[in-house]
């Protein structure tokens, strides 16, 4: 599970591990607008409010967060699929989400839970990326720097901080940690005598 402030690169850094096949990318469900040259069904899913709250009440999420005034959410079932299969899933989201999936009493969550933040430089150098991605409105930018203060602040409940400087840096560095997780003695089933 990796969270960041929006325009942190984390989306880049995911998109980076996408193209490796040892970590399945969920994908997850979305209220807000679709953005020139994302596709449905690979960077979310887009969905009406409507739908996004039938299936939040069907209980089909993992965890559901406003991000922005608009509705996140992680499907449950396929993460779950994943998980029995014995294959790792990366959760991209917000730290409202995090907090619920710590939370979580599913035992396969709990046990393959790993989580990470990457912490932006600082909040100028924020502005500058989200100003140079072009994506926002100023105003949707204001937003997303203030949150970002708010969501600086919960870095200390993940496990790993990274603290952002080049894509390649973080990249190392996330891939570092994916490996050790994976050395955890805990998660090896090894069967001896
Ligand atoms: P964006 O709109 O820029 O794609 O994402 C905005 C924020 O929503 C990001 O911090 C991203 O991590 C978060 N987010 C994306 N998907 C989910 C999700 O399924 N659940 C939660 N809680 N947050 C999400």
């Amino acid at each position: 599970m990796v969270s960041a402030p929006s325009g942190t690169g984390k989306t880049t850094l995911c998109t980076h591990v996408r193209q490796t096949p040892d970590l399945i990318y969920s994908v997850s469900c979305t209220t807000r607008a679709i953005r020139p040259g994302e596709k449905d069904g690979v960077d979310y899913f887009f969905l009406s409010r409507a739908e996004f709250e039938k299936r939040m009440k069907a209980g089909q999420m993992l965890e559901t967060a406003d991000v922005y005034g608009e509705y996140y959410g992680t499907p449950k079932e396929l993460v779950l699929e994943h998980l029995a299969a014995g294959r790792d899933v990366l959760l991209d989201i917000d730290v409202q989400g995090a907090r619920q999936i710590r939370a979580s009493q599913e035992v396969k969550i709990k046990a393959a839970l790993a989580d990470i933040f990457i912490m932006p430089p600082d909040l100028g150098e924020l502005k500058r990326r989200l100003e140079g991605r072009g994506t926002e409105s100023a105003k949707q930018i204001a937003t997303r720097i203030e949150a970002a203060d708010g969501e600086m602040a919960d870095w200390k409940s993940y496990r790993y901080t990274i603290l952002s400087s080049s894509m390649e840096e973080d990249l190392i560095k996330f891939r570092a940690i994916i490996r050790a997780e994976r050395y955890l003695s805990r998660r090896l089933d090894l069967h001896h005598g």
